[in-house]
């Protein structure tokens, strides 16, 4: 009897245990999916902050600073050294030189020359003008470059020995692997044109890096020699002084590339000097020597040439 009682009370807290096991799993069948409801909630909209945020981010816009400038529009410009064309000429500026605008005095603006001299030039031979520029960039990401394959159409450029390749394709096929390599890392490239066989005049191409507002503009071109097999190698030209330091970063990085490095120079060429854009004008090889002919023509040289750029620039934005 007693034992019976014990397992009718046995079987009680049995039956209790089950119910009460039950109501937890109950609980929890309906609290579970909406608990895991809030959290989901939760999660995807800490995701989408995330991602507005980050799209905050990259489509901000840059900031645009108005900047007046003056340009040299004669041939023959005076640098005077008072704002009268009887005083002391400093210096003989080259046709097509952009300066910062300073200030104006009578029929004068006065303005600091490339070469650092601070004179007057004459309004007659030269024009205001204003422009939205960006703000420096500190990284080669999103950064803004130009590439100018040099010459098109008509005028082919220089020509290997054998008159088999013109410059204007070899430029052409450089700028399209460079271009794709700097896109890898992220900058917004532009190429003047993509066509060899179109040729544009080269106030249109200073023009283009100017709307562009490139933060650097590289005009690409292949060398050639009086004499066949002369001269090998490679150089780096800028024409304002203020873009030896991106002439000097972007040469530092060919250092590695199979064909002499010659160096930065000085040049005087239109399409590096009419502009408000920092800009470089690379010759990479002599069309008209063998040895850089074969490289010139090669694919592996080009992607070697745009992983320098890439390595010269990124350098160059992070000293900016
Ligand atoms: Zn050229």
């Amino acid at each position: 009897m007693a034992k019976k009682k014990r397992r009718r009370r046995l079987k009680k807290k049995w039956r209790y245990r089950f119910t009460l096991l039950g109501i937890i799993l109950l609980i929890w069948l309906i609290l579970g999916p909406i608990k895991g409801h809030f959290l989901h909630k939760q999660e995807s909209k800490e995701a989408t902050s995330v991602t507005t945020s980050n799209k905050k981010k990259t489509s901000s816009p840059r900031k645009l600073v108005k900047k007046t400038f003056v340009k040299a529009t004669d041939q023959e410009v005076n640098l005077y050294q008072d704002a009268d064309l009887n005083s002391d000429v400093l210096e003989l500026v080259p046709p097509g030189e952009i300066f910062n605008y300073q200030s104006v005095k009578d029929d004068f603006y006065l303005v600091t020359s490339n070469k650092g001299n601070t004179g007057y030039i004459s309004q007659d031979k030269a024009s205001k003008f204003t422009k939205k520029m960006y703000q420096s960039i500190h990284s080669l990401k999103n950064a803004i470059i130009v590439l100018d394959p040099g010459h098109g159409g008509q005028d082919v450029g220089a020509s290997s020995i054998n008159e088999q390749y013109y410059e204007k394709d070899m430029t052409m096929a450089m700028a399209k692997v460079v271009k794709k390599t700097l896109e890898k890392a992220g900058a917004k490239v532009y190429l003047t044109h993509t066509s060899s066989n179109k040729y544009i005049y080269l106030d249109d191409i200073t023009q283009f890096s100017m709307d562009k507002n490139a933060d650097v503009f590289l005009s690409l071109h292949f060398d050639a020699a009086d004499i066949d097999n002369q001269y090998s190698g490679i150089k780096t030209y800028y024409y304002y002084n203020k873009y030896q330091d991106l002439a000097e970063s972007i040469n530092h990085a060919f250092d590695n590339l199979p064909l002499d490095n010659l160096g930065i120079y000085y040049g005087n060429f239109e399409v590096i000097r009419e502009t408000t854009q920092p800009s470089l004008l690379l010759e990479l090889g002599y069309m008209n020597n063998e040895k850089d002919l074969a490289y010139i023509t090669s694919k592996d040289y080009r992607q070697k040439v745009a992983d320098d750029i890439v390595k010269g620039l990124k350098n160059y934005f992070k000293n900016n």
